[in-house]
């Protein structure tokens, strides 16, 4: 049959046009740009075999894509072709002619072949570029997209003028340590893969999730979306172990933005949700925050109380209130916790509401000091009047630890008053960090030494406190409300709270229970052998003037 060399060159042509906008190997619209080629050149079927090694082909092993294919092909009398790609996998290309027609003649097998060499480049051009997308673009431990893809796709979509359909999230896990302890850290790595992998395959391709680094990811997806989106977060039971059917509940805290349609940059839609999601970790340790006009409004207070606070510790608008703890063999005062009070514009504001804000900026530490110090102040005074004392605890933000002087500062503010060190009681939480925990435990022994008391405040709502009372010397644990049973509650929590009072008293270390409201839990507290209790029951945080009232009563 005579070969149309004018034909085979406009086919050739239209051939390389259409494949330059052709941006995966495998894509259906490879069999349009090959399809004038294939008529000219008498092809039925151009497809490849491949295989990740030697290994694989030999059983067979491997996936086939098929580029075009049009009537009956013969597979005996085809040209085949074997490529190792730049990864090392091996491809093996076959181009076969149609059943029953004539062998090709020279020039067409001479033209078949460039027509191969050229679609061998064009496969080489866009694995390459998949290649260097991958490392720009793509995560390689997860093998999922990165933050460089989520600032340009995002970009993408608003230059489009889409976003306002989209909603945005950024989270990361929740307690992962502990799910890193309780399976270790290789099977904790393969669930935190799979819980994003199996969020990513829930999405749409018009939706993407991207790692942040470590434990900390972001997503795009359509507002329609944000109710399966939510619930997937909250909570999701991951297998880890097939065989024997062993899972873990992967739960995450999350900052959402509902973005709006003039949203101008996807840098903006990553500070809201920065903002955000420290909101719901850091501030209301909650599972979830969403960044809008409340959280803005918090911001403002936020940035308010921080300006504010040098003039208002200078102003002494901070009072120290003093929450009575009472001993239940006799109901008397054996002491007090120091809690803090802003008076500002005549308004009292609670600590809920400030602590969390100056904990986030360090300036924690200059209240904490002031605080103590207005302690130790009102202790010398009565002391001077001739008044009883009792021990006053007073807190200490885990924001402390790290100030290597710490142990220091406080002796200097307590000796600056010469307050006899049994009348301190320092409160401490527990902390999440493993250079905290030394920190913690050279603060809790020096003070020790010095005859200055330390307890554990808020005890059991932490997730290192068994670790932390057994290798601390602690002179007292408070056992947080929240452990405390009430009416309604069931058996188990009577049954743990016991439990958690005995192993204080076996380990010999002072026991006492926060936020008792009722006479009902005064009763379980006798029955479970506890003594030492504070709450509205008795008192609420007193100002200094009625608590010294109380004080007069000792005695
Ligand atoms: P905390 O140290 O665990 O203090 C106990 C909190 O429980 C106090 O809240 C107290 O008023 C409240 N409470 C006491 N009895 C009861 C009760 O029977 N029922 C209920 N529902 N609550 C009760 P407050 O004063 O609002 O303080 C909250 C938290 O703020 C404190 O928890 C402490 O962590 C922090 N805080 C207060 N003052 C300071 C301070 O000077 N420095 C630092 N770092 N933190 C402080
Ligand atoms: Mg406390
Ligand atoms: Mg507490």
């Amino acid at each position: 049959m005579a070969f149309d060399v004018k034909e085979y060159a406009q086919a050739l042509d239209s051939f390389i046009i259409q494949m330059e906008k052709i941006q995966d190997v495998i894509n259906p619209d490879i069999q349009g740009a090959m399809e004038g080629l294939c008529q000219v050149l008498r092809i039925a079927k151009v497809e490849a075999d491949f295989y990740e090694n030697l290994g694989y082909e030999e059983q067979k092993w491997g996936g086939r894509a098929v580029f075009y294919h049009e009537g009956e092909c013969d597979t005996d009398r085809g040209i085949t072709y074997r490529e190792w790609t730049e990864e090392g996998n091996l491809m093996q290309y076959g181009i076969y002619p149609y059943q029953g027609g004539e062998d090709w003649s020279e020039t067409e097998h001479q033209k078949i072949e460039v027509f191969l060499k050229i679609f061998l480049a064009f496969n080489g051009r866009i694995r390459m570029q998949q290649v260097v997308e991958r490392l720009t673009f793509r995560d390689q431990e997860l093998g999922m997209y990165n933050m460089a893809w989520f600032m340009k796709k995002t970009n993408l979509i608003i230059s489009q003028g889409e976003i306002g359909k989209y909603a945005s999230c950024q989270f990361n896990m929740r307690h992962f340590s502990v799910i890193n302890q309780r399976i270790g850290r290789e099977r904790a790595s393969r669930v935190l893969g799979k819980f994003v992998r199996q969020f990513q395959a829930m999405l749409s391709n018009q939706e993407m999730v991207c790692r942040v680094g470590g434990d900390n990811f972001i997503a795009l997806f359509l507002k329609s979306s944000l109710n399966i989106v939510m619930e997937y977060l909250k909570g999701t039971s991951i297998v880890y172990d097939e065989k024997e059917g062993k899972h873990v509940c992967v739960k995450t805290h999350a900052g959402y933005y509902m973005i709006p349609a003039n949203c101008d940059s996807a840098a903006n839609i990553v500070e809201c949700l920065g903002t955000a999601l420290n909101m719901a970790r850091n501030v209301r340790k909650s599972e979830y925050a969403f960044f809008d006009a409340e959280l803005m409004q918090g911001i403002r207070v936020g940035k308010m109380i921080e300006a504010n606070l040098p003039d208002a510790l200078e102003k002494e608008e901070f009072h120290v209130y003093y929450q009575p703890k009472i001993q239940l063999k006799n109901y008397h005062l054996v002491g007090a916790e120091a809690l803090c009070r802003w008076f500002q514009n005549g308004k009292v504001v609670a600590p809920g509401e400030f602590i969390p804000v100056l904990e986030k900026s360090k300036l924690i530490c200059m209240l904490d000091f002031y605080m103590l110090e207005h302690v130790c102040r009102d202790i010398r005074r009565w002391l001077d009047e001739g008044k009883e004392v009792v021990t006053v605890s007073v807190n200490l933000s885990r924001v402390h630890m790290g100030d290597m002087d710490l142990l220091d500062n406080i002796l200097a503010i307590v000796d600056k008053y010469q307050v006899p060190h049994k009348y301190i009681e320092i409160e401490l939480t527990e902390t999440g960090t493993d250079v905290e925990l030394e920190h913690l435990k050279s603060l809790v022994s020096g003070l020790r030494r010095e005859g200055i008391s330390t307890s554990v405040d808020d005890f059991g709502t932490g997730y290192s406190s068994m670790n932390l009372i057994r290798e601390l010397p602690w002179n007292v644990i408070k056992i947080d409300k929240s452990f405390l049973p009430d009416k309604s509650d069931d058996r188990l929590k009577r049954v743990m709270f016991r439990h958690l009072v005995s192993l204080a008293q076996d380990m010999e270390i002072e026991c006492i229970v926060e936020g008792v409201e009722n006479v009902e839990q005064i009763k379980l507290l006798k029955e479970s052998n506890c003594f030492l209790a504070q709450g509205f029951y008795f008192d609420r945080p007193l100002a200094v003037n009625d608590f010294e009232k109380k004080l007069a009563q000792i005695g």
